[in-house]
């Protein structure tokens, strides 16, 4: 299988995913936001998918298809977290060539490219409760040195998954005053960010698809 088909079978991962989680991903935002994220998610991904396999059927590369896929998961989502993770795709598709090869070091620094995105784009900082709290902390665990193979690759994402997901989980003790927005009042308080928990969702999921 090409690079290319590989990036399609993660989106097609996501995209079940992120479908199976929606209600609650839903259930959470109703809480202290507007209640989307789970609509926005499962559109985002589905967008995504479906962009990735027409530019794969296309004989696109690894660059085009995140590309493409980025935009429409934009597109397809709409909202904070969709204009988030299409940049993010986006990014990661930029760090290769049409024909990279697909590494395991070219993995890994598609997906640190892509959380650059989002810190770049979002503004965010750690303990404002977005999922910049889980992607910050997965990406310390992570580690900056390149994976000797595939397997530590997909360990290392499993493993820095488990930490992201325990920083999301934190999010719910952050009180509102110091969350990204006041008027949430302190509904939010003991209940975490929906986004920081579908990051930490769909790393742990793309972390077991790998290995
Ligand atoms: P919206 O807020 O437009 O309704 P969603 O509900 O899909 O969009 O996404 C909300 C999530 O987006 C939040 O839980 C948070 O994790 C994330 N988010 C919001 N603003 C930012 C930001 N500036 N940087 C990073 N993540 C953010
Ligand atoms: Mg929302
Ligand atoms: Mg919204």
């Amino acid at each position: 299988r090409t690079y290319a088909a590989k990036i399609g079978a993660v989106l097609d991962l996501f995209e079940s995913v992120c479908a199976r989680e929606e209600a609650e991903l839903g259930r959470i935002d109703a809480i202290a936001g507007d209640g989307d994220h789970g609509q926005g998610m499962a559109y985002g991904s589905k967008g995504a998918a479906a962009a990735a396999r027409a530019a794969i059927e296309g004989g696109a590369g690894a660059r085009t298809v995140l590309v493409r896929a980025g935009d429409a998961w934009a597109e397809s989502a709409g909202g904070t977290s969709g204009a988030l993770w299409g940049a993010a795709l986006t990014a990661a598709g930029r760090v290769h060539s049409d024909d990279a090869a697909g590494t395991p070091a070219q993995t890994l620094e598609a997906i640190r490219a892509g959380i650059d995105a989002i810190q770049r784009l979002g503004g965010a900082k750690v303990g404002q409760k977005t999922m910049i709290d889980a992607a910050v902390p997965f990406l310390d665990a992570l580690g900056a040195q390149d994976p000797a193979d595939g397997a530590e690759a997909s360990r290392r994402i499993v493993e820095a998954a488990v930490v992201a997901r325990e920083a999301a989980d934190a999010t719910a003790q952050i009180t509102a005053e110091k969350g990204r927005s006041r008027v949430l009042g302190e509904k939010s308080l003991g209940t975490p960010d929906p986004g920081a928990i579908s990051f930490s969702i769909l790393m742990a999921e793309l972390g077991a698809h790998l290995a």
